[in-house]
């Protein structure tokens, strides 16, 4: 399914509203699906995934879902050049039209961070918070495995390919933690117990 969920606004003239941008960041399994459906419900914001949109490339057999497969079937990185790409062109398409984004999935990488930096000063608009979900590994393998068995996704179902997603995430995502605290962005949740609970704590985050 694409998780593009966006009410667009359409505005007489100049747009001036402020827009609200958050990301939900994570590891891989760690519910920021699940949890930024409901926020950009709440909040009226546009929930974009990164992996919605490449599964949907994917299964559409254009030339940038063949060339994210094979990256995806392993639990690698699609190459930060295909996603920032990606992110540009919805951002062209919807910003200013709505009132804000949530990012899933999206940074992973220190060049996407700074690229999306940029793209947001291009709109005049900037990234509020990041709403980190907390998550240990042996959850996180518990978890995917069990989402295996009905997402039909090739990459649920291999326990190397899911320990390997969490060292790409360690490796690779984790250390972006550093830069948004820098920005004092960062607000770390805890991201086992119920999804109502957790909503709950995000929402929290979200207004303080
Ligand atoms: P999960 O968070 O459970 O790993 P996603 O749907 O977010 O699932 O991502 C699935 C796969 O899509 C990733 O393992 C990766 O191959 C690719 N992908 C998604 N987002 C990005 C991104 N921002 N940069 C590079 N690859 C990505």
């Amino acid at each position: 399914m694409l998780r593009i969920l966006c009410k667009q606004l359409y505005f007489w003239g100049h747009k001036s509203i402020k827009m609200n941008n958050i990301i939900l960041f994570g590891p891989p399994g760690s519910g920021k699906g699940t949890q930024a459906v409901k926020l950009a419900e709440a909040l009226n914001l546009c929930h974009i995934s990164t992996g919605d949109l490449l599964r949907s490339e994917k299964a559409a057999g254009t030339q940038l879902g063949l060339e994210a497969k094979s990256y995806m079937d392993k639990g690698e990185l699609v190459p930060d050049s295909v996603v920032i790409g990606m992110i540009g062109n919805k951002l062209d398409e919807l910003a200013n039209k709505v009132d804000g984004f949530i990012f899933d999935g999206f940074p992973r990488t220190a060049p996407q961070a700074e690229a999306l930096d940029n793209l947001l000063e291009e709109k005049t608009t900037k990234i509020a918070k990041v709403l980190a979900l907390e998550v240990t590994e042996e959850e996180i393998v518990k978890r995917i495995l069990a989402r295996g068995e009905t997402s039909g996704r090739a990459d649920d179902n291999d326990e190397a390919t899911i320990r390997n997603r969490f060292q790409v995430y360690l490796n690779q995502t984790a250390p972006l933690a550093e830069y948004y605290k820098g920005q004092n962005k960062f607000v770390s949740i805890k991201g086992e117990g119920s999804i109502d609970d957790i909503f709950a704590a995000l929402q929290q985050a979200v207004s303080n």
